[in-house]
C-alpha cells in the first residue's frame, strides 16, 4: 500500500498535508496521535469512503484512489460496530454478501470460516443482545472478515470495550494477524495499543507524520518533542 503526496481538505481546511507512506503486504501498522490530526480521514481515503484532494493511494501495485470502496476488498472495523439487532449472528455476517449476489452455498461457507477465525462458531444463531461486548466486537471482526479481505482497516475498534477486555483482544487480533498473514491498519490514540499491537507505528501531528518506526525506536528514540511528549503521556 503506498501514499504518494496524498493531501486532504475539507473547503479551505486542509487537514493531509503532502503525505508519503508505504505499507508492507502482512505488515502490522498503527496510525496513532491526538483527535483531530488526520488519522481516520487516512483510512477513509484507503478504503474509498472519503475522496483524496490530489496526490495517489496504490495498492498491490494498482492506483485504487478513483475505485469505489467495494472494489478495494478491504475489511473495514469501526468502534461503532452497528450490528442488526433483530438478525443472528450468521445472518449478520451474510447479509451484505446477500445484498452482493453472491450465492447462497457460498454465503453459508464464508460465514462458517469467518466465525471460525474468531472463535464463535458456537454463537452464529444467537443474536447480539445475547452476546457480551467483546464477542459482539468479534461478529464486527467477523463481519469485515467474511470478505476474506487481504487489507484490515480499523478505526478505534477496542475504544468501547473495558480494559481487561480490550487487552485480550489486543491479542486476539494480533494472533490472527501472525495466522492469517493479513495487512492490518489499525487508528487509535492510544500509545500503549500501538506500542504492543503493531509492527510499525506512524505517528501523526496536524496532517503529517510526525514519525515512522518500530515501536521500540519509537519509544527509545522520539524524533521530535511532539513524539516524545504524546508517547510520555498516559491515559
Ligand atoms: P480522532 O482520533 O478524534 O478520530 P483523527 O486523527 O482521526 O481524530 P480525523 O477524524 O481524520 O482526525 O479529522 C481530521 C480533521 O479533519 C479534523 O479537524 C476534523 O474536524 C476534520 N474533518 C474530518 N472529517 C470531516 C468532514 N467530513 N468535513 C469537514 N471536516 C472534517
Amino acid at each position: 500500500i503506498s501514499f504518494i503526496n496524498v493531501e486532504k481538505a475539507f473547503g479551505a481546511h486542509r487537514v493531509i498535508h503532502g503525505l508519503d507512506l508505504g505499507i508492507g503486504k502482512g505488515e502490522f501498522v498503527s496510525l496513532l496521535g491526538p483527535s483531530g490530526s488526520g488519522k481516520t480521514t487516512l483510512l477513509m481515503m484507503l478504503a474509498g469512503f472519503e475522496s483524496v484532494t490530489s496526490g495517489e493511494i496504490h495498492v498491490g501495485g494498482a492506483r485504487v484512489d478513483q475505485t469505489p470502496p467495494h472494489q478495494r476488498n478491504m475489511g473495514v472495523v469501526f468502534q461503532n460496530y452497528a450490528l442488526f439487532p433483530h438478525r443472528t449472528v450468521a445472518e449478520n455476517l451474510g447479509f451484505p454478501l446477500r445484498m452482493r449476489g453472491v450465492a447462497r452455498a457460498e454465503i453459508r461457507a464464508r460465514v462458517a470460516r469467518a466465525l471460525e477465525m474468531v472463535e464463535l462458531s458456537a454463537m452464529a444463531e444467537r443474536r447480539p443482545h445475547q452476546l457480551s461486548g467483546g464477542q459482539q466486537q468479534r461478529v464486527a471482526l467477523a463481519r469485515a472478515l467474511v470478505y476474506e479481505p487481504s487489507v484490515i482497516l480499523m478505526d478505534e475498534p477496542l475504544g468501547a470495550l473495558d480494559k481487561q477486555l480490550r487487552e485480550k483482544m489486543q491479542l486476539d487480533i494480533r494472533a490472527l494477524h501472525a495466522r492469517l498473514g493479513l495487512t492490518i491498519i489499525l487508528v487509535t490514540h492510544d500509545q500503549s495499543e500501538a506500542l504492543t499491537m503493531s509492527d510499525r507505528i506512524a505517528v501523526f501531528n496536524a496532517g503529517r507524520i510526525a514519525q515512522i518506526g518500530s515501536p521500540a525506536e519509537i519509544y527509545d528514540r522520539p524524533a521530535t518533542q511532539f513524539v516524545a511528549e504524546f508517547i510520555g503521556e498516559t491515559n
